[in-house]
């Protein structure tokens, strides 16, 4: 079975093309063009496609990849909603992800982030190499004994709670599905968690339900002086409440390795327009915000997870079995 990969960089193929040499039932072509409905309809002679967080998986993607023969679309990732699930059953295309590779890899990120924005390792940085050794206003906060509040504690967010447990921190959180094994957490309501955390860390996926789950309102809950760190979705946080929030400076620092525009591929494309008048841009003035392209993942434990359980996605595809990583 032939796979198109898209959005493909040169470490996916690194990595893929070593994991692939398990599988020689799999053909792998790779193309750098992101997947939308117009990059959709150039497939050819390929059962599968390979796609990706930042791919428009919608419901004209998904016409134009079914009228070109696609039958699976293998998310090589653990996020989906850029995904109409719905439409990919109405066209009889099946769509698999790989729902936890290595959590810890996002986790570390996450706490490498609330590090950076505290201790503002970021603007030390970038002093110290223009020969500049002062100081001033780069006062940090002790995380030991403060208080961390993890919203989602599925694979990743019970990595975050060990880590910050190892920090010496309190740890609460908040899921509707408290994780019995996290006996050194203690789960919380959302008003509670708001309240009373000196580090929050978002690590519930993005739905309908929780999309701008960060707003004035629940921004004007939290503690003044909380450090915010997402590494989950972009649409967790309204961008234009944060922006307010952090001019009546509410944030000691805030930590986004995802943001809402993500999607739009602003920054890849480089249009100045767009640039100008983006919220991502916006926030990026501010010296206490530091924001990343959506790296947590990237490591090479997790890159070598991701390969295998993806083409291992595919493999059960065409043996016709059922894996619990299809998503319809
Ligand atoms: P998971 O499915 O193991 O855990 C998600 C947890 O969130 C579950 O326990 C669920 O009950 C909880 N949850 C759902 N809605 C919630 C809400 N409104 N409030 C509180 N909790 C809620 O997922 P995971 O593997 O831990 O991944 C979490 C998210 O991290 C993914 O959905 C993805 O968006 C993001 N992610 C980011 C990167 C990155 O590189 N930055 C990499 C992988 C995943």
């Amino acid at each position: 079975m032939r796979i198109t990969f898209f959005a493909t960089k040169q470490y996916d193929k690194e990595t893929f093309a070593k994991i692939g040499k398990q599988y020689p039932e799999l053909e792998l072509e790779y193309w750098e063009t992101e997947l939308s409905p117009r990059t959709a309809s150039y497939v050819t002679d390929s059962e599968a496609v390979c796609a990706f967080v930042s791919s428009d998986v919608g419901e004209k993607t998904l016409k134009a990849l079914k009228d070109k023969g696609v039958k699976l679309v293998l998310m090589r990732c653990s996020g989906f909603n850029n995904v109409d699930l719905d439409a990919a059953t109405r066209y009889g295309i099946r769509v698999m992800r790989v729902p936890g590779y290595s959590p810890e890899a996002v986790a570390e990120y996450a706490m490498g982030l609330a590090l950076a924005v505290n201790r503002r390792i970021h603007k030390a940085y970038i002093r110290v190499r223009e020969n500049n050794f002062s100081l001033q206003g780069l006062t940090g906060v002790n995380f030991y004994k403060k208080t961390a509040g993890i919203i989602g504690t599925g694979k990743i967010g019970a990595a975050m709670t060990r880590i910050c447990h190892g920090f010496g921190m309190k740890v609460i959180a908040y899921d509707k599905y408290p994780n019995p094994e996290l006996d050194f957490v203690q789960y919380v309501d959302m008003d509670e968690l708001l309240a009373s955390s000196d580090l929050i860390s978002l690590h519930c996926p993005l739905t309908d339900s929780n999309h701008h789950l960060i707003n004035l309102e629940t921004i004007n809950k939290m503690k003044d002086g909380v450090i915010l760190v997402n590494t989950s979705r972009g649409g967790l946080i309204k961008t234009d409440d944060l922006i307010t929030g952090i001019r009546e400076k509410k944030f000691f620092g805030v930590g986004l390795d995802v943001y809402e525009e993500e999607t739009n591929n602003v920054f890849e494309n480089r249009e100045d327009e767009i640039l100008m008048h983006s919220t991502t841009a916006r926030l990026l003035s501010f010296p206490n915000v530091i924001i990343t392209s959506h790296q947590g993942f990237l490591t090479d434990t997790a890159l070598e997870a991701i390969s295998e359980v993806t083409l291992n996605n595919a493999m059960a595809y065409l043996r016709g079995e059922k894996k619990g990583t299809e998503l319809n």
